[in-house]
């Protein structure tokens, strides 16, 4: 049996950025803004903030990434709240939460969400047909993992 989630047309959209690329993701996402106008926005705490000021829009707000907005994220993703993820790490910095983040970049890999990490990637995502429409994304399958026998 094949394990698949709906997305519907409608997105649940998770937003991060580093502070360093928060800059980078603001602009990204005002120049986005009537793709983004479509989904439900939900972001750290700081970058949450950023966005609804410069969209003029509600953004869920979790903790701040360091703070364990990265983990709530994480965990809405393993819960199947969240339908895609947007997430600026900065290449160029390591983090107090480093643990966090590669936690975060892994639950998105086992649950086979749709992730971006730069501006590019993150455009090619928003202009795909897929974006507005649904589309059913199969789960792998954990069950022997889960059954396994320590
Ligand atoms: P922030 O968190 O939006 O609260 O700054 C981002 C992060 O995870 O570093």
């Amino acid at each position: 049996m094949i394990n698949s989630r709906i997305l519907k047309k409608r997105k649940r959209i998770a937003l991060v950025a580093h502070d360093h690329k928060k800059k980078d993701l603001i602009e990204w996402a005002i120049f986005n803004k009537t793709i983004l106008a479509k989904h439900e926005l939900i972001a750290t705490g700081t970058t949450g903030k950023l966005l609804e000021e410069n969209l003029d829009r509600p953004v869920k707000q979790m903790l701040s990434g360091p703070l364990g907005g990265d983990q709530q994220i994480g965990a809405m993703i393993a819960q199947g709240e969240i339908d895609v993820l947007i997430f600026f790490w900065d290449p160029m910095e390591a983090q107090p939460h480093d643990p966090d983040v590669k936690a975060l970049l892994r639950l998105a890999i086992v649950w086979n969400i749709p992730v971006a990490n730069d501006r590019a990637t993150s455009d090619f995502l928003m202009t795909s047909p897929l974006m507005h429409e649904e589309y059913e994304a199969t789960i792998p399958d954990y069950n022997s993992y889960i059954k396994r026998t320590v």
